[in-house]
């Protein structure tokens, strides 16, 4: 059959205030898109049966397959069902075996089942209930005219449970499922801005089959790599996808998926043996925090000193003095001095370090906000980065991306001793 339609509606006035974000309507379409039903529109509405129904109407003229989320509780403001008959000219019929369910439901809870929980086991005449193992209310699984209208739950893990036991088997059963799955990998970069990326992969981004698509994703860039084919074959498409821009990109690409930085620069130090200690001004502990947030750190990760008052950086690092005197605290030498204190004080392999301007004050003409330097020390020697974010990241931005950047000093010192 031809690509079936699909249109999700989400209900619930607290989404359309912005105090919940909708992550029912982001888990439905991933679930679709791995069984390749294309959701052509998503639709919002609040908890008013006027608006109900007109989102239906419009999504009934042009969908296959219409799924709501939400709206079928027992409060007054549950309409979902009631607006779909009204719409449709259905009347609401009570369904037996629902409400046998929902008196047992009740009764093992010792709660009176008032007459507006019964009307969640009412049904649209023709509709078939979605059993509810996980709460009181039943979905709906209606099939009309050869086409499907399916609502279940908001809460999520209710939603959940039913799109995966009960809506993804009526579509395979009618055959919707197509043989081909959209699937995606995300191939994340670090260290180059999304500018200068695109510009390395132009021409991949034109492709069709695997598309890529990039996502900049604080402080680093995602390059999303997705195919459509059979199951078998479509893991290949991302494999190529992948090559191309590992062939193109190098380095700047460091892990895949749900890897972060933390965690590719564990696999490396564990891998190496290495041992790292950091001593942080600007960041206040942030690299130590983002490098302990990787189970089995402490094989690599010795400690860190936040050296924040120039008195610490020169009694706890030992830096000298008369460095902070004549370059500041933000400078090469001091971000140097950091480095090499901290690894001979705490016996590691690599010191990390940085010292910067975080803002929104503080900074000055010849020293701006957003200036950092960032130092990397080990055996052998010593090198400094110097970053200058400017004030538009703000205070966060520019502590976040400071700790990209000595993390990915830490990983290109690492990369480059690596004999492969
Ligand atoms: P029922 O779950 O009985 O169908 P309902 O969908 O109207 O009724 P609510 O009482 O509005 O349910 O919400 C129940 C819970 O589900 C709340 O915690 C709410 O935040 C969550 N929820 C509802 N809709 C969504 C959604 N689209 N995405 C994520 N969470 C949601
Ligand atoms: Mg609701």
């Amino acid at each position: 059959m031809d690509m079936v339609r699909a249109e999700i509606i989400s209900v619930g006035t607290e989404l359309l205030l912005g105090q919940i974000t909708d992550t029912n309507a982001t888990h439905i379409c991933q679930r679709l898109a791995e069984a390749g039903v294309a959701v052509f529109y998503r639709q919002t509405v609040g908890d008013n049966q006027a608006r109900v129904q007109e989102a239906f109407r419009n999504a009934w003229q042009r969908a296959d397959l219409v799924l709501f989320t939400g709206g079928l509780g027992p409060t007054e403001d549950d309409l979902t069902k009631e607006s779909v008959a009204a719409e449709l000219g259905v009347p609401m019929v009570e369904h037996q075996a629902s409400m046998r369910h929902l008196e047992a439901y009740f009764a093992r809870r010792n709660r009176t089942l008032t007459p507006n929980q019964r009307r969640q086991a009412m049904l649209p005449e023709g509709a078939d209930p979605i059993p509810n193992a996980l709460g009181s209310a039943p979905g709906v699984l209606w099939n009309r005219d050869g086409r499907i209208i399916a609502m279940v739950p908001g809460v999520p893990r209710e939603m959940r449970g039913m799109v995966d036991e009960a809506i993804l088997p009526a579509l395979r059963a009618r055959g919707w499922i197509a043989d081909e799955v959209i699937r995606s990998r995300v191939v994340r970069t670090i260290g180059v801005g999304e500018g200068a990326l695109e510009d390395q992969i132009k021409d991949l981004l034109k492709t069709s089959n695997p598309t890529i698509a990039p996502l900049v994703h604080q402080g680093e860039v995602h390059l999303r790599v997705t195919g459509r084919g059979k199951p078998g074959e479509v893991d290949r498409l991302l494999d190529a996808g992948e090559r191309l821009l590992r062939d193109r990109l190098g380095d700047v690409v460091y892990g895949l998926d749900t890897t972060t930085l933390e965690g590719a620069i564990g696999v490396l130090l564990a891998a190496s043996g290495k041992t790292v200690a950091v001593a942080e001004s600007c960041t206040g502990g942030l690299i130590g925090h983002r490098l302990t947030r990787i189970a089995g750190s402490s094989a690599y990760f010795l400690g860190g000193v936040v050296a924040y008052a120039n008195d610490v950086k020169s009694d706890m690092l030992g830096v000298p003095k008369e460095t902070l005197a004549a370059h500041g605290a933000v400078s090469s030498e001091t971000a140097e001095a950091m480095a090499r204190g901290v690894r001979e004080r705490l016996g590691a392999d690599y010191g990390l370090s940085v010292t910067g301007i975080a803002g929104p004050g503080g900074g000055t003409d010849e020293k701006p906000v957003g200036l950092v330097y960032l130092s990397l020390a080990n055996g052998g020697g010593v090198r400094i980065v110097r970053q200058d974010y400017g004030t538009e990241p703000g205070r966060e931005g520019i502590k976040y991306n400071a700790s990209q950047a000595a993390l990915n000093l830490l990983r290109r010192a690492l990369l480059e001793r690596k004999p492969s």
